[in-house]
């Protein structure tokens, strides 16, 4: 059997090294001229030998398949981290909150969560309206529903917000940068970069995809582009229409990752923790360099939702940051590097994650997985059936459900 892989970010390569495993041929089609889609790896431009994740950032608890990957193939994890065992910094006003204050607020939230329970399908702009929190807690509200699903709150599901606001739950981080994990596995696959796919055609004989530069054929395809680049593709014969309908309801979160490198590691390191909350653009900040040596401090800003910058200069973004960052300091801090990406304008992401509502996991999801007469499946973060965003663990959790799907057929 020869399988055809749409994608070489992770949900793509697993597919990919699954199959290939289970003995067959696999040849992966990829778009850009770089494997891991979204997660990507900055070297170039920083000092130190540091580095800066742009994409995906780090390794959420529970994310065990995601973990087990990592050893598989050889990488190292950095120790459990966490945003801290209360609350996590928060600056608001260019202020940092005091402990006390930061307390009061999450308590807020919590004994509003309790009193006003989220509705199904409201959204959290919606169930801000009704809960009457303060000014304040609906500050930290938002910046923490754009940290993840990274939507606008308009569209974010009010009962997928973390009620719990567990700070102190411990991340991780792939030691030397994310991106090794993609690269680790794309040596023991083919990989065609440069082909980004156009048509897919398939029928009772096989499946054949054509790209800008050249027509594959093979016996099945594997499509694991982000969900919203499906309905870019052409399909010969069309996709059912039940398939596209699912595919055009699914929202997802939009984000530009701002990131930077400063020479003052103790001083910001002090001011933020390990990573904080801000009213200002960007909203989300963390150290990304906890886990790295160096003098300097990398810091990765996360502007999503409506605060989005659309129009803004690089350079103007940036500037917001130091002048985040030297508020929370108290003096000016000096940025040596710093670079602005805009997922949602990437035309090969065009999104962060999904951002489901409601019962959508039920009534849309399994219509967008369902595979096309035993010939074309589709995987990706936005077809992970768990709560809450896909991500990474999504991504991987995604091709193990269709490299089955796909051994069962072959
Ligand atoms: C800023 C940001 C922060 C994030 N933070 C985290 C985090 O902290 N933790 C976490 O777990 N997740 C995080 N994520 C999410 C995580 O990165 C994704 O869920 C995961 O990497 C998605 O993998 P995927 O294979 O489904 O899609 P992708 O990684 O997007 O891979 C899809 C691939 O398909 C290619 N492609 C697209 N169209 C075509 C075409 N027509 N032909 C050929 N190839 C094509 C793309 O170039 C890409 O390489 C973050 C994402 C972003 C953007």
């Amino acid at each position: 059997m020869k399988l055809l892989v749409i994608g070489a970010g992770l949900s793509g390569l697993v597919t990919a090294i699954e199959v290939q495993s289970a003995g067959h041929e696999v040849i992966v089609l990829e778009a850009q001229g770089r494997v891991g889609g979204r997660i990507l790896t900055l070297r170039e431009g920083l000092s130190d030998g540091q580095f800066a994740d742009v994409g995906a950032e780090i390794i959420y608890q529970g994310q065990d398949n995601l973990i087990r990957l990592c050893e598989r193939f050889g990488l190292e994890l950095s120790q459990e981290l966490s945003l801290g065992p209360g609350v996590p910094t928060l600056i608001f006003g260019g202020q940092r909150l005091s402990e006390g204050a930061a307390q009061e607020l999450a308590a807020e939230i919590q004994a509003a969560m309790q009193h006003t329970r989220p509705g199904h399908y409201e959204t959290i702009a919606q169930w801000l309206r009704r809960a009457h929190v303060s000014q304040q807690a609906e500050l930290l509200l938002t910046a923490i529903a754009q940290s993840t699903p990274a939507g606008p709150l308009r569209i974010a599901d009010a009962e997928e917000l973390n009620a719990d606001i567990s700070w102190g739950e411990g991340y991780r981080k792939i030691v030397g940068g994310n991106d090794l994990l993609p690269r680790a596995i794309a040596r023991e696959l083919d990989i065609r970069l440069g082909q980004a796919a156009r048509i897919i055609g398939w029928g009772r004989h096989g499946v054949t995809v054509e790209t800008d530069r050249a027509t594959f054929r093979g016996d099945r395809v594997a499509i694991t582009v982000p969900g919203p680049l499906v309905p870019e593709l052409g399909f010969d014969p069309v996709l059912p229409a039940d398939k596209v309908q699912a595919l055009l309801q699914l929202r997802y979160g939009n984000a530009t990752r701002i990131v930077a490198q400063y020479a003052e590691r103790e001083l910001l390191k002090g001011a933020i923790g390990p990573g904080c909350f801000t009213d200002r653009i960007p909203g989300f900040i963390m150290d990304q360099s906890i886990h790295q040596t160096g003098d300097k401090i990398v810091v990765g800003g996360l502007a999503a939702g409506d605060s989005e910058p659309v129009g803004q200069r690089d350079e103007e973004l940036l500037d917001q940051l130091d002048a985040t960052l030297s508020s929370a300091a108290g003096r000016p801090v000096k940025r040596i590097f710093g670079t602005v990406k805009s997922w949602t304008r990437d035309p090969w992401s065009r999104a962060v994650v999904r951002a489901l509502i409601g019962d959508q996991r039920q009534s849309v999801l399994p219509t967008i997985t369902a595979p096309l007469d035993g010939r074309v499946f589709f995987a990706g973060e936005h077809t992970d059936e768990r709560v809450g965003p896909g991500g990474m663990e999504g991504a991987i959790r995604s091709a193990y459900r269709v490299s089955k799907q796909i051994l069962a057929e072959a």
